[in-house]
């Protein structure tokens, strides 16, 4: 039977890689996205994906969100959260809304995900769940104390649900991409973004399929050992 997934920031950049290519492995994909219309309109245009829009953050949303995805495609044995923002700034500048804001988008939307997900993929004995870090959660990012928080917050989260989840057939892994080339990384400007390529031994940003590949391995019944593991996906930029 096909398995379904849910990519949450499906719609553009990394995550909608992410959703072609699990699409393209045979998956029923639900891409969420949440105030673009315009982008994920023309997404599902393009690529056939059912588009649902919610607000990761929103504990609430995300219980409606799951429950129609449920009705609609039936019990979810996937899910990614993908969706994040950034608000930079130095910490001595930065407005709590900016921490606030992106605490909740790229943390706090994983508990509200996995929360509504959790308790079917236990009783089903079944379910894999890939959360996407990122490099400056590992190395922490100068402007960055509120994204880089989230993103090792991610990792923390990772490790503890895979451990309560491992005797239930749930598998929780993260993946950290250093810099990939999406509409997030091309909003840094040039001069600080070849500074940025310069430190990457590969010599280039990665690609969004190349995350895109990494979650499929994670997402496969052959990824049933590896568990709380964080994969590092960055050109050799950095290693823990
Ligand atoms: P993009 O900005 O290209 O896309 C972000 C996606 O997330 C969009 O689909 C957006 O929806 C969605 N989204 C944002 N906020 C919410 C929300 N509150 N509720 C629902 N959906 C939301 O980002 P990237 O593809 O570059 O990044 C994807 C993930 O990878 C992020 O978590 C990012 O932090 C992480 N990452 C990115 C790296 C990079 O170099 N690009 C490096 C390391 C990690 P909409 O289209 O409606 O705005």
């Amino acid at each position: 039977m096909q398995k379904v997934a849910v990519v949450t920031g499906g719609t553009r950049g990394i995550g909608a890689a992410i959703s072609q290519r699990l699409k393209k492995a045979g998956y029923k994909i639900a891409a969420i996205y949440q105030g673009n219309h315009k982008a994920a309109e023309a997404f599902q245009k393009q690529t056939g994906i059912s588009i649902y829009k919610w607000d990761v953050s929103d504990f609430k949303a995300c219980q409606e969100g799951i429950k129609q995805v449920t009705k609609n495609l039936g019990e979810i044995d996937i899910l990614v959260n993908n969706a994040g923002i950034t608000s930079d700034g130095a910490l001595h500048k930065m407005a709590y809304k900016q921490w606030e804001d992106v605490i909740q988008t790229n943390l706090t939307s994983c508990f509200n995900m996995c929360r509504h997900v959790i308790e079917p993929m236990r009783a089903r004995e079944f379910g894999r769940i890939i959360n996407i870090s990122s490099i400056n959660g590992q190395k922490g990012q100068f402007g960055q104390t509120n994204y880089s928080a989230a993103k090792a917050g991610i990792v923390g989260l990772t490790k503890a649900l895979a451990q309560e989840s491992a005797a239930k057939g749930i598998t929780v892994n993260a993946i950290a991409p250093g810099y990939i080339n999406t509409e997030m990384v091309q909003k840094i400007p040039e001069t600080i973004l070849t500074q940025i390529t310069n430190q990457i031994p590969i010599g280039r940003l990665g690609t969004p399929e190349e995350v895109a590949n990494a979650v499929l391995f994670l997402a496969s019944d052959e990824a049933g050992f590896m568990t709380g593991a964080t994969l590092t996906l960055n050109g050799g930029q950095y290693y823990l």
